[in-house]
């Protein structure tokens, strides 16, 4: 038989040491299988537990000790009781001593007033560690709750592990979060009046990039999916910010745009660019935000998809064996101009060929050969979505080729990343995964977090 004692030894302040003997491991002489070789989970888990017990115990009673002098004489304050106080940690929850003294005489309000101070109980602000609410919560916002306590539980003596405690920290981070975007919201920004830098600032004006997500709800709620905006902030030299809400549960929506925007350098009156699709909710979000102005651009990327839907319809029918009076070249030739006119930012001239196809579409549907005859139905249909997509979003239509050749962007196809990271990872409808909207928000706020790496910022006080 072989032994391993681990023994803690301990030097306080005032030089004295103490040792305190933690766990004794016992392999046989001479082992005979691999997994005798070295420390075991379940023994590692125990030692970590027993020295986190000591030193915490360790701490507090120090802390006592040191407190129980009266602030104002140096007197010692006497005993009024001893009571116990439970911390919960990564690693176990430890019950503490909080002994209870009576305030010193010098400072009772009135003789025999019986006021007692409890110095341990103002030291244990909450009944965990900041540490512990924040790896639950990013646990909780990586994977779903039970996967979540499932691996702390394997992995660490951490307690409480189960799921409940891992919402419940999710959601008292996601809280703070928000909190903590609100403060920075209302925080006065106004930027350094800099005329002559104006138009160097224009040139690298943060870019917001929006769009939507549905999230499968809960039975009981009145929907049966409700929407969650999800974004991102673009700004040179910044990290790149995340942000989503649901609208419907978010305290002030536009203060955690605007807590973004200022994370990444926006001050009150600069220029804000927005890209997104033709929901008009998007841009509104991103003016209240800055309250100020805001170039709104439509999202090449959906654009692009209606023009293809176009393009898809007309390949079929050229496929088919059509009569040679329609004239099929010319709306051939047309149909393949479009993308390239919307590019190049001619929507006029777009419209125009739209309606030369639709009115060919017609006539290949006064033909009245019945395959040919959906086709062209299906034409005109797609042309008329694609003209009132472009007539109702005429003022964000841009010319994307010299945007784009600036190095600018011009599609929310990264913001579409950062929905499927931030939304369809973790809330997937294919995992039949089902949230209430304030649960869906709150596991948003702190994934966002997570992802941008904010998480571990030491200005974010976890811990009530
Ligand atoms: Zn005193």
């Amino acid at each position: 038989m072989m032994q391993w004692t681990v023994r803690l030894e301990v030097r306080t302040s005032a030089g004295e040491v103490k040792t305190t003997e933690l766990v004794t491991i016992s392999r046989p002489a001479v082992v005979s299988t691999l997994a005798e070789v070295g420390l075991a989970l379940a023994e590692t888990k125990a030692l970590l537990a027993k020295l986190q017990a000591s030193m915490l115990c360790g701490q507090v009673a120090e802390y006592a000790v040191h407190h129980r002098a009266c602030v104002a004489c140096g007197a010692l304050q006497p005993l009024k009781d001893r009571r116990t106080r439970r911390l919960q940690t990564l690693f176990g929850t430890v019950e503490v001593e909080a002994p209870r003294f009576k305030l010193c005489r010098c400072r009772q309000p009135a003789p025999m007033a019986g006021v007692t101070v409890s110095p341990v109980c103002a030291l244990l602000t909450a009944r965990c560690t900041p540490e512990l609410e924040r790896v639950q919560a990013e646990l909780g916002a990586r994977t779903s709750f039970r996967e979540a306590a499932r691996l702390l539980d394997t992995l660490l003596p951490a307690s409480p592990a189960n799921q409940e405690s891992v919402r419940i920290r999710t959601h008292a981070v996601a809280r703070q979060l928000e909190a903590d975007d609100r403060q920075t919201a209302a925080e006065v920004t106004a930027a350094p009046h800099k005329p002559d830098k104006a138009a160097a600032a224009d040139a690298s004006r943060p870019v917001v990039m929006l769009d939507g997500a549905y999230i499968r709800a809960m039975p009981g709620h009145q929907v049966r999916d409700f929407e969650a905006i999800c974004g991102k902030v673009e700004h040179e030299g910044h990290p790149t910010r995340r942000f989503a809400l649901v609208r419907s549960v978010a305290e002030q929506p536009h203060a955690l745009l605007r807590a973004a925007l200022q994370d990444q350098g926006w001050r009150e009156g600069d220029a804000v660019t927005t890209i997104s699709d033709g929901d008009p909710a998007l841009p509104a979000l991103v003016r209240s935000a800055t309250g100020g102005p805001v170039e709104h651009i439509l999202d090449w990327f959906h654009l692009s998809m209606r023009v293809q839907h176009v393009e898809q319809v007309m390949r079929g029918l050229c496929a088919l064996e059509l009569p040679p009076l329609a004239p099929l070249d010319r709306a051939q030739i047309d149909v393949e101009r479009l993308r390239h006119l919307l590019w190049n930012g001619h929507h006029e001239k777009v419209c125009e060929a739209l309606g030369r196809i639709t009115s060919w579409a017609q006539d290949v549907i006064v033909l009245n050969i019945p395959v040919v005859d959906a086709k062209g139905r299906r034409l005109v249909a797609r042309c008329a979505e694609l003209r009132s997509y472009i007539e109702s979003n005429e003022g964000a239509l841009i010319d994307y080729g010299e945007r784009y050749r600036a190095g600018k962007p011009i599609s929310t196809s990264r913001a579409e990343g950062t929905v499927n990271n931030l939304v369809n990872a973790r809330m997937n409808k294919r995992r039949q995964m089902r949230w209430s909207p304030r649960g869906a928000h709150r596991v948003l706020q702190v994934r966002a977090a997570v992802l941008d790496g904010r998480f571990g910022h030491p200005a974010i006080q976890l811990a009530a």
